[in-house]
């Protein structure tokens, strides 16, 4: 499957609908440079990417991943979507994503920094704060974070914390990053539970990915009192018409365990649990997860996308002629990027901001671009998805961005 075709094809119907001219859309359908390295690890040789897809708003900015199934394909996809949500969110950066074809589950301490030490040796040209900043992704965190610093602040001889996010505090990290993403995603959540569901009163709630950010999300429902019915792993779910304990389940998987082997609830695969009778299924895993095999069987009435792409391009049709509302990626899991891009100004100017100010601006930055998309969606009166709504604002913005420079396409 190839899931950049994907994004092209989501761009051109945000082309015909805004009537965007060819040579500006053009400036969006290529990265700006593509970065490719092997990293030799005693006989072991992995794949990785670095890819600056657009600096028209600023640096580039988005995630490493380390996972057994990264491609160029993905990589380029998700920088692709990085450069829309900055623009959404508002924040001064263009986009893009880093990725190593590496299984971290099967790599013990000292190949894991091996690895993160290489990725820095390979790609710290192309890497700095006013250029472009990694940060966590799938399967890799603030101590790989860390690892990528040290490496890269050797090769440049000067301290530059700025030039990557979700690091430990101790090296200018940000107490709110841990949670952010979910933080963010909740909040949009209880919007399209109010604007959406029109407020019910049980709200039943199924979570694919219990990680960083499908964990967080399903403690913060829970806490508000929503029944969390089915959550899963990698290795499959689990569901319990009457309400998971969440706060038991946590604590089981942070022991070490799959979320399948609970006991408090019947086991069930990651297939059914996407097609599990609810009011919001959160995505919270991986791409390609809702497609034309398995979409029309969905039954959720709204679909928060905590993950990247997690729903394919033909898909997203027939949910929408399903009318099951999707929560669009680019808006529903910016929360993480936009409390990097506090953790970045906080490195920059040595200004150090409470914690309070800063998850209240969160708090207003979700709402406001909630409310961007929403409206912009209404207007349209339904005849638009919410994810044609997010992309039109997103590629209006970078669009101008690249006016203001005097850039067109070559033709
Ligand atoms: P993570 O590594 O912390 O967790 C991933 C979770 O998904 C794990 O629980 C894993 O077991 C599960 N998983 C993997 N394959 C699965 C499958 N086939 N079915 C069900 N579960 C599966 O990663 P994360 O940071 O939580 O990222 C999850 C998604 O959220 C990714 O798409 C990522 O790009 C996106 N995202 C994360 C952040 C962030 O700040 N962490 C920000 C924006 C977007």
């Amino acid at each position: 499957m190839n899931i950049f075709a994907d994004n092209l094809k989501r761009l051109e119907d945000v082309a015909k609908l805004d009537n965007i001219k060819e040579e500006e859309i053009a400036l969006l359908r290529e990265p700006v440079k593509v970065n490719y390295s092997e990293l030799a690890i005693g006989d072991k040789k992995y794949p990785a990417w670095r890819i600056l897809y657009n600096r028209a708003l600023g640096p580039g900015k988005g995630g490493i991943r380390f996972h057994p199934d990264v491609s160029e394909d993905e990589v380029q996809s998700l920088a692709f979507w990085m450069v829309l949500k900055n623009s959404l969110a508002d924040i001064p950066y263009g986009g893009a994503k880093g990725g190593v074809k590496f299984n971290p589950k099967e790599a013990d301490d000292k190949e894991l920094e091996a690895v993160s030490r290489a990725y820095a040796d390979a790609f710290y040209q192309e890497l700095g704060q006013d250029k472009d900043v990694p940060a966590p992704d799938v399967y890799t965190n603030g101590r790989i974070m860390s690892w990528i610093l040290d490496e890269f602040e050797k090769k440049v001889g000067h301290h530059e914390p700025g030039m990557i996010t979700g690091k430990p505090l101790e090296l200018g990290g940000i107490a709110l990053r841990s949670d952010a993403t979910a933080a963010g995603g909740y909040l949009v959540t209880k919007e399209a539970i109010k604007e959406i569901l029109q407020d019910k009163k049980e709200v039943k709630i199924v979570v694919q990915g219990f990680g960083n950010a499908g964990l967080f999300m399903t403690e913060k429902l829970a806490a508000d009192g929503y029944k969390v019915i089915a959550v899963s792993d990698s290795r499959g779910g689990i569901y319990n018409e009457a309400g998971l304990d969440v706060a038991a389940l946590v604590t089981f998987k942070n022991s070490g365990k799959a979320v399948n082997e609970y006991s408090a609830g019947r086991a069930i695969t990651n297939a059914e649990l996407l097609e599990l009778e609810t009011d919001i299924l959160v995505l919270a895993a991986l791409e390609n997860q809702i497609t034309v095999e398995n979409a029309d069987n969905i039954k959720a009435k709204v679909i928060v996308e905590l993950a990247n792409g997690p729903i394919v391009y033909e898909a997203d049709k027939i949910l929408f002629n399903k009318k099951i509302v999707v929560v669009p990626d680019i808006l529903a899991n910016s929360g993480g990027v936009i409390v990097s891009y506090f953790e970045w100004a906080q490195n920059r100017t040595g200004q150090i901001l409470a914690e309070d100010y800063l998850k209240n601006l969160l708090h207003k930055k979700m709402i406001v671009n909630w409310g961007r998309v929403y409206d912009k969606y209404k207007e349209r009166s339904g005849s638009i998805t919410l994810r044609q709504a997010a992309y039109s604002i997103a590629v209006q913005r970078i669009l101008k961005a690249e006016k203001y420079r005097g850039r067109v396409a070559a033709k």
